[in-house]
């Protein structure tokens, strides 16, 4: 049995596992993300910490596969992590880097395109070859799986799909400097800045003006209990990232939409909002994509950047 090392890279803690080839998780821990001077130590402790594992398993050079990485920002398909904000990272050759202190082999890539191959590998029941992945949490984080395989893209920034253009009339702007991207409706914070604006306009009774704040959870569980306002807003929400699958769906053709993230807690109520809206956006003959619900959860990240190790 060989085994190897899953790392998905936060910004506050780095998460690690061991898996065997079988994707079995053997163990898991953390050990927090050191970003001070721009986030020079934090290579060095994964390897320092990745070594302590393998040298306490007794682990030859040959029994390890290598180390698979995720990092929260754009990293080319070399392992180039151009740029990523939270860690203080720019040009970071995190696979020559990691090579050169491990002596295993290491693949990298962004943690949203990680977590969705963690995610879309180790669901159980069907296996997607062609897949999309959304993950609605502070912000919209996308992944793509096609024909099997994990699209990069030439500069690592495939999969950015938070920041599709949505509302062409939108004012406010977004995280990235633009206005009306998906991330700014569909996420924990759009769904609430879309109740915000529909209470502001009306003076319709609505349970959401007795709060003296809300949250996306807030207004997801009044939507549930029939409150009529708190219903337009989610499945206002829900009809932006309808129309957003459907242009996915023209472009890359998917058997499934897998969301997941913070919002999708929602559960079965938003699926199947969104599978509606979905559904009357999209051309007939990709009308009946999927819209399914994540199942792996958090272990996601790590687990995807094992498998990168097997792609
Ligand atoms: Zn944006």
């Amino acid at each position: 049995m060989r085994y190897g090392f899953g790392i998905d890279i936060g910004g506050t803690t780095v998460k690690l596992a061991l898996y065997d080839e079988d994707r079995v998780p053997r163990e898991k821990w953390e050990i927090p993300t050191d970003t001070s001077e721009n986030g020079v130590r934090i290579l060095p402790d994964i390897a320092s910490s990745v070594r302590e594992h393998a040298s306490r398993r007794g682990l030859e050079s040959s029994d390890v596969i290598g180390i698979g990485v995720g990092a929260p920002g754009f990293v080319t398909r070399e392992g180039v992590a151009l740029r990523c904000v939270n860690l203080g990272w720019q040009n970071v050759d995190v696979k020559g880097e990691l090579e050169r202190l491990t002596g295993y082999r290491v693949e990298a890539g962004n943690d949203a395109n990680v977590a969705a191959l963690g995610e879309i590998r180790g669901r159980s029941g069907k296996r997607y070859r062609d897949a999309v992945m959304l993950t609605l949490g502070t912000g919209v984080g996308g992944g793509i799986l096609s024909d099997g395989k994990l699209v990069i893209g030439a500069r690592g920034i495939a999969g950015e799909l938070g920041h599709v253009t949505v509302e062409p009339e939108e004012t406010a702007c977004c995280n990235c400097g633009r206005k009306g991207c998906l991330e700014q409706y569909a996420s924990a914070t759009g769904v609430v800045n879309v109740a915000s604006r529909i209470l502001r306009g009306t003076d319709e009774p609505s349970a959401l003006c007795s709060l003296p704040s809300f949250s996306c959870s807030d207004v997801f569980d009044l939507a549930k209990e029939g409150d009529a306002l708190a219903f337009r807003a989610v499945d206002r929400s829900m009809e932006y990232l309808g129309k957003a699958t459907a242009q996915f769906s023209l472009v890359l053709d998917p058997e499934a939409f897998i969301i997941g993230g913070g919002v999708s807690h929602a559960g079965e109520f938003l699926r199947a909002l969104l599978e509606k809206h979905s559904r009357n956006y999209a051309i007939p003959e990709q009308a009946g994509a999927e819209v399914v619900l994540a199942e792996v959860g958090n272990a996601a990240g790590a687990l995807g950047a094992f498998c990168l190790l097997q792609d």
